[in-house]
């Protein structure tokens, strides 16, 4: 009964995310045994490069060997502890750093595990804040036309993408959704900047009226990820802060996608020179490695839930909050970033990796070639009903794990990728262009 081979062959019994299950009766998913910096080996040692860091988390390779010595050892310690009455190394040096390397006055820890969790608990304490600081009528909140902020009922109330919103509305709390400053959306003869200013317009007219019923605006910083690597100019992050600080409306930053590096600066908002209310993290905090998740806050909404009262403070709880095993993961990964001087590491590579993909930005079915840091997308002109699903088929061919939203193709490798695997990606990518 417990015969292995069809025990792995059968894989009804897991409901895979985000998939049409019946779509894997052409197609099963790849049986994954081992991974090895950027590459993942199939049951049959067959390998594909991760161009897409497994969902945006993978920073440091697969099975990378100092985040793996840092869990061993932590394992051999103590593996998990509740965080309600208790401490732990782990997680006390873990916030005492965020605090540290994140912008500005951020300097109070809140965790979960996923990134929905750690946005909802944004929403929660901006909310709960006003509530006890004399503002009752702030309960609304303001999100991104495009934005993305995760699926549980209320990230995916603040979350603008039809496809995973649409079938549920009818169980989700109306945000307003404000003009995206994308550029892919800008009118011809508009730079990526007059575009984003133009958007940022319409933000302020809107709190102009709005401001008191107006709790927080929650924005990705930078790059809108899953509308398809939509890329935006800082100065709409700048003015935005801006007008959130002159009508008293928190600013939530989700950079759960971009944090730690990816658009180029450690976190993105730096750009902008801009400190946020809150700041969400998740995906590459543990590296990858764990699920993990956090919001840094700072002291001013911190001291407004600390008095006698129980009632007064924000409570709110995951089982897993600050689960020693991913904090040291996130310790590992942060080492690395700082032994490795990876920013600077990670600019040379985007260098060499944009020279690689010069082909594919000329291409007769490429428009909107972007980047930003160790993110790359772009657009293809096509028909296909289903080209996502495609592509990524063409990708494993190829050797590759890449997964398009809608028609934007887009890479985001893990940090350890080399010269010889950046040439291998854009060779692939550009065999299946030529296919088509
Ligand atoms: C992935 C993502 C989330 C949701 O995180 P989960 O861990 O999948 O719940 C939220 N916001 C952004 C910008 C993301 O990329």
């Amino acid at each position: 009964m417990n015969d292995k081979k069809i025990h792995l062959n059968n894989q009804q019994a897991v409901w895979h995310p985000c998939t049409q299950m019946k779509h894997h009766e052409a197609f099963p998913p790849v049986l994954v045994t081992r991974g090895e910096g950027v590459w993942l080996y199939d049951v049959d040692g067959r390998r594909y490069l991760d161009a897409i860091s497994s969902w945006w988390v993978n920073l440091f390779g697969h099975c990378n060997p100092r985040i793996n010595a840092a869990i061993i050892d932590q394992l051999g310690k103590l593996e998990h502890a509740m965080l309600a009455g208790l401490a732990h190394e782990p997680v006390i040096t873990l916030s005492e750093r965020l605090a540290a390397i994140t912008p500005g006055d951020l300097s109070h820890c809140f965790y979960a595990s996923d990134g929905s969790s750690a946005n909802e608990i944004a929403l929660k304490m901006s909310f709960h804040y006003w509530q006890q600081s004399g503002f009752p009528e702030k309960t609304q909140f303001l999100c991104l036309q495009n934005g993305y902020h995760g699926e549980t009922l209320g990230a995916l109330s603040v979350t603008d993408i039809p496809l995973f919103r649409q079938t549920y509305a009818p169980l989700l709390r109306p945000a307003h959704p404000m003009p995206t400053p994308d550029w892919r959306f800008a009118e011809t003869g508009m730079t990526p900047e007059m575009h984003a200013l133009k958007a940022v317009a319409e933000l302020e007219s809107y709190l102009a009226q709005h401001h008191a019923s107006t709790a927080a605006l929650i924005l990705e910083s930078l790059v809108q990820g899953a509308s398809g690597m939509g890329m935006y100019h800082p100065i709409y992050l700048r003015r935005a802060r801006e007008i959130c600080d002159k009508y008293q409306v928190h600013l939530i930053t989700d950079e759960i996608a971009v944090g730690f590096g990816r658009t180029g600066t450690l976190f993105a908002c730096e750009q902008a020179e801009i400190t946020p209310d809150f700041m969400s993290l998740a995906k590459g905090l543990s590296g990858g490695y764990l699920p993990l998740s956090v919001v840094i806050t700072n002291d001013t909404i911190y001291r407004a839930f600390y008095c006698n009262e129980t009632s007064r403070a924000f409570l709110h709880s995951h089982s897993h909050s600050g689960n020693a095993l991913a904090c040291r993961a996130a310790l590992a990964a942060l080492d690395i970033i700082e032994q490795d001087n990876v920013i600077a590491t990670n600019c040379k590579k985007a260098d060499f990796f944009n020279q690689c993909l010069q082909p594919i930005q000329k291409h007769a079915l490429v428009k909107d070639f972007r980047n930003c840091g160790m993110i790359w997308a772009f657009e293809v002109e096509n028909s296909k009903p289903d080209f996502a699903r495609w592509f990524t088929q063409r990708g494993l061919t190829q050797q590759l794990l890449i997964r398009p939203l809608g028609n934007s193709v887009y890479i985001m490798p893990p940090y350890v990728i080399n010269e010889e695997e950046m040439e291998w990606v854009a060779q692939g990518i550009l065999h299946i262009l030529d296919e088509m």
